[in-house]
């Protein structure tokens, strides 16, 4: 998955109605405005003055752009200071388009270690790997990539797996998988510990679920259609259901406070993305019918509002941010 996931996104831009998937911060500049304000309250809640803006995974830049545009609005030129986490260089070409001052960064250990951290992360966890566990008639086994007639299969590998399994699932029935993300736990790990040091949030948001849960929610998605996880390896989007328990758990042994998940929709309404809608319908009346659509996509429970969640990392001293006020 990181072997396919690294060529897929070094060779292309795959986001868009052209490309393989559409994210919210490219279907309206809304979705940033609002993450962007709600950076900036706590920003001005907590007296902060020098910051580093930081995005993991930014894609086309579009939601950088449109969180430096409203923080800005609140904390001046607080957001000149901007480190992007991105690998694919094609997409690095993309946001020097947008964002020509950032500073880029291969992985999270050279983030700046003397300031607070304002970091966003969206449908991001979701493209590292995960590993994968499934239930035999003689016990838990790693899932593994097998070769059965010159085709990729999933095999069950030799090494009992059991311990590895939470009480809850053990005694699922065969052919049960359970998921775990090692990389997304040691980024986790590592940006809330630089968190409750230095300061900061981190906003998550991505498509999930409170975990311990039993599932395979591995899949393949190739021009904005399912397609099979092991046809054309590196050429098709691969991505995995976040575990927002086990992330939110992780922040907490790494001595930061985290509050959620919380639905997308209930979030963006919180942090007033309808008022935020009738503004922009009042400048354009002529676009009236595609900010409707758009805010309806971003909020709607059937469409992103409730699938894609949030969570928040804080020091453990911070206020509460804004539309975590119910935990
Ligand atoms: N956040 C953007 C793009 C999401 S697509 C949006 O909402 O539109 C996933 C992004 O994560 C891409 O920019 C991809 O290149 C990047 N990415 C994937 N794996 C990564 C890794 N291991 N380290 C850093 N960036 C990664």
């Amino acid at each position: 998955m990181a072997l396919a996931n690294t060529h897929y996104y070094a060779t292309r831009d795959p986001l868009g109605q052209g490309g393989d998937f559409t994210t919210a911060p490219e279907i309206s500049q809304m979705f940033g405005e609002m993450i962007g304000l709600w950076l900036a309250d706590l920003w001005s809640r907590t007296g902060q003055k020098d910051v580093a803006l930081v995005e993991l995974g930014p894609g086309r830049g579009t939601l950088m752009a449109d969180i430096q545009r409203s923080f800005s609005k609140i904390a001046g030129n607080q957001t000149n200071n901007i480190h992007l986490v991105e690998t694919s260089p094609t997409l690095r070409r993309e946001q020097a388009k947008i964002i020509p001052n950032a500073r880029w960064h291969d992985d999270v250990s050279t983030l700046p270690d003397h300031l607070p951290l304002f970091i966003i992360a969206n449908e991001f966890f979701d493209a590292l790997p995960i590993r994968q566990l499934v239930q035999t008639e003689t016990g838990w086994r790693e899932r593994m990539v097998g070769i059965k007639d010159d085709a990729f299969v999933p095999i069950a590998g030799s090494t009992p797996m059991d311990a590895a399994v939470p009480p809850s699932s053990r005694t699922a029935k065969p052919g049960a998988i359970i998921e775990t993300s090692p990389a997304s736990i040691a980024v986790m790990a590592e940006l809330s510990a630089r968190v409750a040091q230095q300061g900061g949030a981190m906003l998550a948001i991505d498509y999930g679920y409170a975990g311990p849960a039993v599932g395979d929610t591995l899949q393949a998605v190739k021009a904005h259609r399912y397609a099979d996880i092991f046809e054309n390896p590196g050429d098709a989007d691969l991505t995995a259901h976040v575990d927002f328990t086990a992330l939110a758990e992780c922040a907490r042994q790494s001595g930061a406070a985290a509050y959620g998940p919380v639905d997308q929709g209930a979030l963006l309404t919180m942090l007033g993305i309808q008022l935020r809608a009738a503004q922009l319908i009042k400048q354009n009346p002529d676009k009236q019918a595609s900010l409707t659509a758009d805010l309806h996509r971003l909020i709607h429970q059937d469409e992103m509002g409730q699938l894609f969640k949030a969570i928040a990392v804080l020091p453990q001293h911070w206020p509460v941010p804004a539309g975590f006020e119910a935990r």
